[in-house]
């Protein structure tokens, strides 16, 4: 564990507020660093290639997939999306926590892979709630909103894979939980215990 950062998972179903709330809580943690994902998906309006996702052909994405550059990847409601591994592997060793917004397949990849990683599940209030929002997002079709609900209630089955659920009801209350939950994995025991050895070993 040591000097390496924290790598942070978050996920939850379309339209919980998993974007809301990772742009509210980087405002308040500059130091975060979001992890920028590839997708096959086309830019929704006002967003920006390297700054939303980097937008990719199909080719492309499956590309990637074969040099091996996707720490992992998952088709969800007929795109490809997937998280480059260097940047992520680059910033960690830089002792900077690094945090991914990804869907529940990715997460349980990365799971594999990292299992010091922490695992946040964000969840809706209820379901009325999380179709009000996809809705009122105004960005999906009427049969992707029915797609993405019906993906929602698969992913919230798979919620006990998480370390941490935490309920967006208020954004800044969402927020709030989880620099909670980062501030107590910072000071556990196994992230510091080396720094201590270390003092005892230069005073012997
Ligand atoms: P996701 O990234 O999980 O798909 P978004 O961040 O795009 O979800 O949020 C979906 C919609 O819900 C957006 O219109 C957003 O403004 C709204 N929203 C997010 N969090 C809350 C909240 N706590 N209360 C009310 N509306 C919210
Ligand atoms: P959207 O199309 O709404 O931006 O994203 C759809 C879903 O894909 C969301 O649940 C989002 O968190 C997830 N997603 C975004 N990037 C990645 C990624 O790199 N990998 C995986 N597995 N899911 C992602």
């Amino acid at each position: 564990m040591g000097d390496s950062g924290l790598l942070l998972v978050l996920s939850g179903p379309s339209g919980v507020g998993k974007g809301t709330v990772c742009k509210a809580l980087r405002e308040r943690m500059p130091n975060l660093v979001y992890s920028v994902s590839a997708t096959t998906r086309a830019p929704r309006a006002g967003e920006v290639e390297g700054v939303n996702y980097f937008f990719k052909t199909k080719a492309e994405f499956e590309e990637m997939i074969r040099q091996d550059e996707l720490l992992e990847w998952a088709e969800y409601v007929g795109n490809y999306y997937g998280t480059p591994r260097k940047f992520v592997e680059e910033t960690l060793a830089s002792g900077r926590d690094v945090i991914l917004e990804i869907e529940v397949q990715g997460a349980l990849q990365v799971k594999k892979k990292f299992p010091q990683g922490i695992f946040l599940f964000l969840a809706p209030p209820d379901l009325t709630e999380l179709q009000n929002r996809i809705v009122g997002r105004g960005t999906e079709s009427e049969e992707t909103i029915r797609h993405r609900m019906e993906v929602a209630k698969s992913e919230i089955e798979l919620m006990d894979h998480y370390d941490y659920v935490v309920v967006n009801d208020v954004i800044d209350c969402a927020c709030e939980r989880i620099q909670a939950i980062i501030t107590a994995e910072h000071l556990k025991k196994e992230r510091q215990i080396h720094k201590f050895r270390k003092w005892l070993k230069e005073v012997n």
